[in-house]
């Protein structure tokens, strides 16, 4: 019997309740009115992201020193998941989590003091974006394979290579690279840097059609002879595997926080419509089907929202989160299209259409099945820690 769990209290603080408001209260000021066509012409929401940053949504997830807040990982779940239920753009939901889990984690851990305060003030200001660039054409979920080579000269690294599905590549000001400085030394000689995306030999493609989550761009990053320099390094060479695994945990256990507001707020809308939509002379909520998808519905918000309540306060304890993490992570992306589904046939054809932005859930969902591990990647990690 695996054990259960030491001392969880969910009941949220004073402070997290008047973060989660102020949260609520700064997503609502972004623009609604032309979601769907961003939606449709794979447009970013430029203003809203330096919006929030003017906030100062982002020092909530910086550490004093920084002119952050501290809040604990509890706390930055919390706020994330407010801000999902009032942000009805997954994309720009997903390039807010983008930035708290996969490049403030590894620039906080493993940055020189002189990384870090260069980048930090302008990564929370919203005047520097950053791209997380791992994947490539021929290894995604086998990310180790990676083939890019930064080879280390007198005067730098000279980087070859080409990073593929990069959220933020075609606007990147910054990229976080992963790439081999020891070829021979499989996954130990992969090192990690932080690149200036204009430097000469660096080239962005526009910005690759996708299913969903269009609002967030995303493309590819050659590097073709670029010359970067010996200070680009993140922490030492080698360390790649590490702070990929440790940059991994942050990404996989809570990138998806903000889709847990997002499922609170797709259940309030089926329960709204459910009620105010009649056929064959009642409500259809008084149908057993429909009542059944709201009720699964349900189930789906509170086993998510426990496991990443949970994940979060296992790691604010210190105590290991490798199980959790991959749990959280299969269970929120899972979860996410099961709920959207519901949602699409729980709202009939208002749901198929574009106009009423039911849809597009169920699209933006579909991605959280793929980025930050696949399910299967996450299977495959829980079952080995089941000892199989
Ligand atoms: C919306 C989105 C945003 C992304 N953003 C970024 C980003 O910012 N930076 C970045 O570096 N990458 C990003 N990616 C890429 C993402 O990390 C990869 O797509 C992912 O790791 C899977 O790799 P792949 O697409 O090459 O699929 P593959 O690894 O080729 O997998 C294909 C299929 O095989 C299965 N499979 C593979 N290996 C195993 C195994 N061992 N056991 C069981 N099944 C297996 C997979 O589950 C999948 O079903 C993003 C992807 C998406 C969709």
């Amino acid at each position: 019997m695996p054990p259960f769990d030491k001392n969880m209290h969910f009941t949220l603080t004073p402070e997290q309740e008047q973060i989660k408001s102020e949260t609520l209260a700064i997503a609502s000021k972004l623009s609604a009115k032309d979601r769907t066509s961003r939606d449709r012409e794979s447009r970013f929401d430029a203003d809203g992201w330096k919006m929030l940053a003017q906030a100062g949504f982002f020092d909530g997830f910086l550490p004093e020193d920084f002119g952050g807040k501290n809040w604990d990982t509890l706390t930055k779940v919390i706020a994330l998941e407010a801000f999902g239920y009032s942000c009805r753009d997954n994309g720009l939901a997903l390039a807010v989590s983008s930035l708290v889990w996969t490049i403030f984690p590894p620039l906080l851990t493993f940055g020189s003091d002189e990384q870090k305060k260069r980048y930090l003030p302008q990564l929370a200001s919203g005047n520097c974006i950053a791209a997380d660039g791992i994947t490539e054409e021929q290894s995604g979920s086998d990310a180790m394979a990676m083939q890019t080579l930064a080879t280390r000269r007198n005067d730098g690294y000279l980087v070859n290579g080409e990073k593929c599905y990069i959220g933020f590549a075609p606007i990147a000001d910054l990229i976080l690279l992963f790439a081999k400085t020891d070829p021979n030394a499989g996954s130990w000689g992969i090192s990690a840097f932080l690149v200036d995306a204009n430097t000469p030999g660096i080239h962005k493609s526009d910005n690759r059609e996708k299913m969903g989550l269009r609002t967030l761009p995303m493309g590819n990053i050659a590097f073709r002879d670029c010359l970067i320099p010996h200070s680009a390094l993140l922490g030492s060479e080698g360390l790649g595997l590490s702070l990929f695994n440790e940059s991994m945990e942050w990404e996989r256990s809570f990138i998806l926080a903000t889709q847990v507001g997002a499922m609170a707020r797709q259940l309030d809308s089926c329960i709204a419509f459910a009620k105010k939509r009649s056929q064959f002379g009642k409500s259809i909520s008084e149908f057993q089907s429909i009542s059944n998808r709201i009720a699964d519905m349900r189930v789906r918000l509170e086993t998510c929202r426990l496991l990443l309540y949970k994940t979060a306060s296992l790691k604010d304890q210190g105590e290991s989160i490798t199980l959790e993490s991959a749990m959280t992570k299969l269970t929120l992306s899972e979860s996410f299209v099961a709920s959207s589904m519901d949602a699409v046939r729980i709202h009939g054809a208002q749901g198929y259409l574009s106009e009423f932005e039911v849809e597009r859930n169920l699209r933006d969902a579909t991605g959280g099945l793929i980025y930050a591990g696949t399910s299967d990647i996450q299977r495959n990690l829980i079952a080995r820690l089941c000892g199989i």
